[in-house]
């Protein structure tokens, strides 16, 4: 297991629609346990593999109050709803946006195993599971915004505007 460095906009590799995975074998699961450290290390709910340079269709999710979703070839098979979040993402330090994401949805994948599951969500966990999906095909959230103006800078904290 290891920390990889997460790749940051405008990295080309952030636009790659990533591969499905053929078979879950250890490399696939040495990279799910990869980007869980990654995902811990820079205190983040979610990462996926092409935030990390690699082009497969693998994401793991880890909402504040639950434990990990690991999303191999996940995709969105229903969304219902629509509301206003706020989002940010460890590939566009020092931003955060505005954006519509649905309220709920239903998305099917593969476990850290290889076996199939069907996961239906609502609020934080939706949001997470289609930015994370969006990473998958090369989509970031500012794509998603309306305007321009939604796009917000980060207010430094004291101490590192010190440094
Ligand atoms: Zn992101």
């Amino acid at each position: 297991m290891a920390v990889r460095e997460i790749l940051k906009y405008p990295d080309p590799r952030l636009r790659v629609k990533a591969k499905r995975v053929r078979e879950v074998d250890a490399s696939v699961q040495r990279l799910v346990d990869d980007l869980v450290d990654t995902m811990r290390a820079a205190n983040g709910v979610g990462l996926a593999a092409t935030q990390v340079g690699v082009p497969l269709r693998v994401a793991v999710v880890e909402p504040r109050d639950g434990q990990v979703i690991v999303l191999i070839n996940p995709e969105i098979v229903k969304t219902s709803g629509q509301r206003r979040v706020e989002e940010a993402c460890l590939s566009i330090p020092g931003y955060w946006g505005e954006l519509t994401r649905s309220e709920a949805v239903v998305v099917r994948a593969l476990d850290r195993n290889g076996r199939e599951f069907r996961l239906k969500a609502s609020g934080l966990l939706a949001q997470a599971l289609e930015h994370e999906i969006d990473h998958l095909n090369g989509i970031l959230y500012i794509d998603r915004l309306d305007r321009p103006e939604d796009l917000h800078q980060v207010e430094a904290e004291p101490e590192e505007a010190a440094t």
